[in-house]
């Protein structure tokens, strides 16, 4: 369906006018969580409810200071709660906004990478496998294309479209799987069909993580125990004729201090802030769950091109049946030449050269564009390089008119064909993998003509392949052939050459790999390109490599064979994307948490059977990136290993927070139960117990979850992706902790008794809000001492303590908040004896950190023998 009129696209006047008529290119936007409904949030809780029943009974039994106390309380801690929400409220929308989808389009006879909100009707677009298309529109030419419309139709099976007994018309919203086109757009935003019927999904999934499930979990479980502990405690204390209201509130302060209402709150703030934090490593998550996952992540899969390498192909070398040629210059900068013998060569002084040079041109969707001094290239960055050594070789640049017909390149097939008029006749020009080209030959060219390839030209071609391949490069061969009968076929073709391309790995990859071994975390790379030159980029990244696997030997292999070769050192080459899928869930059938990436079309189920699919921002396309967790925005492997340490930390932070918060409350608890057991004056007034844990624990606990990660923390093995977030060691250390700062201010509290009631009280209260905040040192790191990480490496959490320290110095001397909580003024000897006990809770945990040996107590040193 070639058109003889090569369209040029809108120019930017015509697309201002087009603005003014239809608007931008979106959809409504779904009504984002405003600030009020985050405010209104805060007080529709369970623990609110239980304040406000607090506060309700104590208006009721006349104590109006506690419930105006009470009240106060529930201010303070929703507009903190308020805060931090917001923050991670703002934080998904800015990650939301990152993941609005582009498009390719022709503007000023110019392809455009732009938003695809600024897609106007009248656009051309250009249409290639796996692009979400971004409006509705009439296709001008089509090859081999066809499209998913399941999202309209929910029909799955992929739709041929463009030739000329189909329709024509593609829609938004639907993906293309295959073939390349150039559509007009004829309606866009809310009148296209998609926009008729769709309510607009956002991108980031809000679905609850594992985690939060877990700590939902655990809160409601901690919420009935209290419940029933505070009901026992008061019951007994009205049983020992104590007083009713004191009782009341003091039940009622207990369940408050037991139920950790705010966890799965703070776990979704820390979640956020995290993959915020990740945004500036490059790694966008689209679901909060992939920030947890990818901290318990044992195998990467990944792909070479782009991902290891730069995806920067420079052409290097060329190689056809009489010589060699070097090629000079780097880039896409066409200031170089072609050399033999110390000679520049151009096009036209070989006829083999030429030809190759010709298809390397012809075969293409790539572009160069010039600003200033600067070359841009638009496309395919394999065909931008064949562009550029075109032009390094004088070669003649095609007319699209021309073109006649193409079978695309797929990852599947390996090569690309075009038919092209030349003059009175029509050729074939094919380029690819070398032995998928070599395979659709039955002659060669020499500098004497054509003539039938013998075993002995083959055995030629793939030893020139393999020296080529051997240091590295990526090696495509080329071939032709005439077509008088106009037809495009891939057979009884001519062999031209090979062309050697460099595409240098990233320099931060080599490092990258070295720490992911050193973290457990296994690599395994599968790619499309050639075994040899996967292995010679593996060397030069040193990526152990044992043994290699082509997708055809793969096929060959039994699932408890390929379960045998994945515990090697194994890589996988020429591969098929579909093979990906029977990888991954191989690895996971050996109980491993798989990171794959992936960005074509074909790579979208692997990427959702993963643990963490991992897509790429740039080269990637709109299907993988649809189907994937983590977007690399920069396609980096060095990212997705930052990303795994970020998981890391972030899991390791939730577990400290959540550590401490409920060591804080174990203490309280111990100190009221035992001293209701043994029939003393309350300890803890219900107002000191909500001051205790809602004002000072809840800012602490916030500063816990910005520890930075652990000097150690890419040193140790995987977590499992089940590990338990408190585990026997994190029971321990609570009830071991809750049990001493208990006692201890319960043992203050009667010591001090003979100084008056108040007096001890204070004193007590100040003792456990002094403990709490200094055995957050304790749960800084699990596993690591104070002095290793640096006492003052964590700024938030040195200002939590000094506002709470400082709030609780004001709680004990300012007027308004002695009335409120009910203090006195304390003294230096009872501050003193404060400090006393304070310190082992410092001591302590430092002394038997570092006798320890340094084993995290979750890792897992064999995930095989789990
Ligand atoms: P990776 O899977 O690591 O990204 P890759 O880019 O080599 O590696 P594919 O894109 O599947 O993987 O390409 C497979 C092979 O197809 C390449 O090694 C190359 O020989 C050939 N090839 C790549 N791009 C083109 C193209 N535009 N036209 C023709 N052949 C191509």
């Amino acid at each position: 369906m070639a058109d003889d009129i090569i369209p040029t696209g809108l120019t930017e006047a015509e697309v201002r006018a087009a603005r003014t008529l239809h608007g931008w290119n979106e959809l409504p936007t779904v009504k984002q969580t405003g600030p009020f409904r985050v405010l209104l949030r805060q007080f529709s809780s369970f623990l609110v409810l239980i304040l406000i029943v607090a506060a309700a009974v104590a208006l009721a039994l006349g104590e109006r200071v506690d419930a105006l106390t009470i009240g106060l309380v529930v201010v303070l801690n929703a507009g903190l709660g308020f805060v931090q929400e917001w923050k991670a409220e703002t934080a998904l929308n800015t990650l939301r906004d990152m993941l609005s989808p582009q498009a390719i389009v022709l503007r000023d006879g110019r392809e455009q990478v732009l938003p695809a909100k600024d897609i106007v009707p009248g656009d051309i677009l250009i249409l290639t496998s796996g692009t979400k298309i971004a409006a509705d529109a009439q296709l001008l030419r089509a090859a081999a294309f066809s499209v998913d419309e399941s999202v309209l139709t929910g029909e799955s099976i992929p739709v041929a479209k463009g030739d000329a007994d189909e329709s024509n018309a593609v829609f938004a919203g639907t993906s293309v799987t295959a073939g390349r086109a150039e559509a007009q757009v004829t309606a866009t935003g809310a009148t296209t069909e998609f926009g008729k019927i769709a309510h607009l999904t956002s991108s980031v999934g809000s679905k609850t993580t594992n985690l939060q499930i877990k700590l939902g979990h655990l809160a409601r479980q901690l919420g009935i125990a209290a419940l029933l502990v505070a009901a026992w405690v008061s019951g007994l204390g009205i049983w020992l004729g104590r007083d009713l209201t004191e009782m009341v509130m003091t039940g009622l302060s207990l369940s408050v201090a037991m139920v950790p209402e705010g966890l799965p709150a703070v776990v979704t703030i820390t979640l956020a802030l995290g993959a915020t934090a990740m945004v500036r490593h490059n790694a966008l998550a689209r679901r909060l769950q992939a920030v947890e996952t990818l901290g318990a992540a044992s195998v990467i899969c990944t792909d070479k091109t782009g991902t290891l390498t730069e995806n920067k192909m420079t052409a290097t070398q060329i190689w056809t049946p009489d010589r060699s040629y070097l090629v000079t210059g780097t880039g896409y900068d066409p200031a170089g030449h072609i050399e033999w013998n110390g000679a520049r060569i151009r096009a036209s002084d070989d006829p083999v050269l030429g030809a190759l040079l010709k298809t390397g041109l012809y075969c293409s969707h790539a572009h160069l564009t010039r600003e200033g001094d600067v070359w841009h290239m638009v496309g395919a960055p394999t065909e931008g390089a064949l562009i550029t050594l075109g032009y390094k070789g004088w070669c003649e640049l095609p007319e699209e008119r021309n073109l006649l017909a193409e079978l695309p390149f797929s990852s599947a097939r390996k090569r690309m064909s075009v038919l092209f008029q030349s003059g009175a006749t029509a050729e074939v020009l094919t380029k690819g993998a070398p032995e998928r080209v070599l395979e659709i030959c039955s002659n060669v060219m020499t500098r004497s003509g054509a003539r039938p390839l013998t075993e002995e030209d083959r055995a030629g071609i793939e030893h020139a392949y393999t020296h080529l391949a051997e240091s590295g490069l990526r090696v495509m061969g080329f071939a032709r052939r005439n077509a008088p009968d106009h037809q495009i076929v891939e057979e009884s073709m001519t062999f031209l050459g090979l062309v050697g391309l460099i595409d240098p790995p990233r320099e931060e990859v080599r490092g990258a790999i070295a720490m992911a071994k050193s973290a457990g975390i296994r690599i395994v790379m599968i790619t499309g390109d050639s075994p040899i030159t996967a292995n010679a980029i593996a060397g030069q990244l040193s990526l152990r490599i044992t043994q290699h696997l082509t997708g055809d030997a793969l096929d060959e292999l039994d699932d408890s064979q390929l379960g045998d070769v994945l515990r090697g050192d194994v890589l996988f080459a020429r591969t098929k994307p579909e093979q990906k899928l029977r990888i991954v869930s191989a690895l996971q059938a050996q109980g491993q948490i798989v990171a794959m990436t992936g960005d074509g079309v074909n790579d979208a189920p692997a990427l959702k059977q993963a643990d963490i699919g991992v897509s790429m921002g740039i080269r990637g396309t709109d299907v993988a990136r649809d189907a994937s967790d983590l977007v690399l925005l920069d396609d980096n492997f060095a990212t997705i290993v930052r990303a795994i340490g970020e998981g890391r930390r972030q899991f390791a932070n939730v577990q400290k927070f959540v550590r401490y918060l409920l060591s804080s409350n174990a203490g309280e608890v111990i100190a009221l139960v035992i001293n209701i057991a043994i029939g003393g004056p309350l300890v803890f007034l219900a107002t000191q117990i909500l001051w205790m844990n809602l004002v000072t624990d809840g800012v602490t606990a916030v500063a816990l979850g910005l520890e930075k990660s652990e000097p150690d923390q890419m040193q140790q093995s995987p977590r499992q992706k089940d590990a338990p977030i408190l585990g026997a060691r994190g029971i321990a250390t609570i009830v071991l902790l809750g049990t001493y700062t208990g006692l201890s201010s319960l043992w203050i509290f009667f010591h001090l008794m003979d100084l008056g009631v108040d007096l001890a009280r204070t004193t007590a209260f100040t003792a456990m809000v002094v403990f709490e905040k200094v055995s957050v040192f304790a749960f800084r790191s699990l596993s690591l001492t104070t002095s290793r990480i640096g006492w003052f490496s964590n700024p938030f959490l040195l200002a939590a303590l000094t506002i709470t320290l400082g709030a609780q110095v004001l709680a004990v001397y300012w007027s308004p908040l002695q009335v409120l909580l009910h203090t006195v003024k304390i003294g230096v000897d009872e501050w003193l004896l404060i400090g006393a006990f304070a310190l082992p809770i410092i001591v302590v945990p430092e002394v038997l950190k570092a006798i320890r040996p340094s084993v995290s107590p979750d890792k897992v040193v064999s995930r095989e023998a789990a």
